[in-house]
């Protein structure tokens, strides 16, 4: 098992109580099988032997080009001058002028960007392939935000609309999907979707001479555990900050129809580019402007108003900060404390993980002060006796075997395994202590009962 495997195990699994532990431990260890006999499947061809051997290679000679790549670009490009033997610029659309600073290049300067980006496409194509190949027996091929919504639909009409439930039998019918397990990963989630992009703006890279390098600079930050926070934190709030942007968008609407309505006098396309002589028009601008500048930047005179006016200066006042108390200051702020609170759900869990390792045995969920008291130290015990790896490495090396070949221990645990059964983890009992040991909790209870009955 991998570093990498062994780090998502530990943050991942369930820590409720010693039974939760053992069960989610028998899941882990399912996937963990799953996962490990497809790669000895993809073991037996020679060739993916090699791929996996040079893989940490591949993966840090990628991180260096893309790197340099982003280094030579930016040392590189500049506005060519009009000298240049081509037209230096390329005009699309009437609306965007691309520098094409490659046209007064010299030779060097070709085959160097030429020479590393088919380097790095080779090794992106290898990077995605290698990802998708390792990982394909744990996609799981569902969008999150789509099924959060559809479970919310469907939640919604059978706790809401009992009726309706009642009358389309089929809702009923509908399997709600879980939540992924374990070493699942979602196919459209942030992880695949950036590396099959990653591959295309290295394509992207050698057609431009190096324009879309700057968007694989991400993937240097992919493994790292903050990057890695972040992305789990919007996707464990995708539902809440898709609702809260709709939200947003419905009240900048409303406030462009206000604006269309009552105050397109106020805009002046002329002046300040600002539009509404159209709903559509009326609405980028309001996002635009309400967004950056929270209605600052509109005129409080309207077009052709002679002098100040403090009526019109009035209603305006009400009207902009209105939109300033609503939008720009708490729905904005609803979004940062959504992912502030996000971060700080994440911290606590991550700390107590570490508390829970440090604290308590992970298999038989005795305290780590009875095993300093009375053991050989809690150190030796969870690395030793109970240590949580042996017990998967050992249930895959019984499931390696013919059954033919189980002794009695190999047989008991493989059929308890099978049916989902924990009674093989020494649960609340350790060898060392001298067999079963209560919780405090219990032991307190017990004493209180028979105090009670003397
Ligand atoms: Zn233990």
């Amino acid at each position: 098992m991998s570093d990498g495997e062994k780090s998502i195990l530990q943050a991942n699994i369930n820590r409720d109580s010693v039974e939760d532990k053992a069960k989610d431990l028998s899941s882990w260890t399912k996937s963990f099988l799953k996962k490990h006999e497809y790669k000895r499947e993809l073991e037996k061809h020679h060739i993916w032997r090699v791929v996996s051997f040079l893989s940490m290679l591949r993966h840090w000679f990628l991180i260096l080009l893309t790197v340099f790549l982003n280094v030579f670009v930016l040392g590189i490009f500049q506005i060519p001058s009009y000298s240049c033997e081509f037209d230096p610029n390329v005009t699309v659309s009437g609306l965007l002028l691309i520098p094409r600073p490659w046209n007064c290049w010299s030779a060097y300067q070709y085959v160097i960007l030429y020479f590393f980006g088919v380097i790095h496409f080779v090794l992106s194509f290898w990077m995605v392939v290698e990802y998708f190949v390792c990982e394909k027996p744990n996609f799981l091929y569902e969008v999150p935000l789509f099924k959060a919504v559809v479970n919310g639909i469907k939640n919604c009409i059978r706790n809401d609309i009992p009726l309706l439930s009642k009358k389309f039998k089929w809702i009923d019918t509908i399997k709600e999907s879980e939540d992924s397990e374990c070493f699942d990963i979602y196919l459209f989630s942030f992880s695949p979707i950036y590396r099959v992009l990653f591959l295309l703006f290295s394509l992207l890279s050698i057609g431009t001479f190096g324009y879309f390098y700057c968007l694989c600079l991400p993937y240097i930050f992919l493994n790292i555990d903050v990057m890695q926070d972040i992305v789990k934190a919007i996707s464990r709030r995708s539902k809440q900050l898709f609702l809260m942007a709709c939200f947003i968008l419905s009240l900048l609407l409303i406030y462009a129809v206000l604006s269309f309505a009552i105050m397109s006098s106020f805009f002046n396309p002329g002046e300040n580019n600002q539009f509404c002589t159209t709903l559509w028009e009326c609405y980028i601008t309001v996002i635009r402007e309400g967004l950056l500048d929270g209605f600052g930047a509109i005129s409080v005179t309207h077009v052709g108003q002679n002098g100040a006016n403090f009526n019109i200066y009035l209603w305006r006042a009400v009207f902009d900060l209105i939109f300033f108390v609503v939008i720009s200051t708490i729905s904005l702020e609803v979004i940062t404390a959504i992912l502030v609170d996000t971060f700080s759900e994440l911290r606590q869990e991550k700390d107590t993980a570490e508390k829970d390792q440090k604290s308590v045995c992970f298999v038989c969920g005795i305290d780590n002060d009875d095993f300093e008291r009375r053991g050989k130290g809690f150190a030796k015990h969870y690395h030793c006796d109970h240590n949580i790896y042996s017990y998967m490495y050992f249930i895959l090396h019984i499931k390696s075997m013919s059954p033919h070949d189980h002794n009695a221990i190999e047989k008991y645990v493989s059929d308890k395994f099978e049916n989902d059964d924990i009674d093989f983890y020494p649960l609340h009992k350790a060898k060392v202590l001298g067999g079963l040991v209560l919780k405090k909790k219990d032991m307190k209870g017990m004493i209180d009962e028979m105090l009670m009955n003397t």
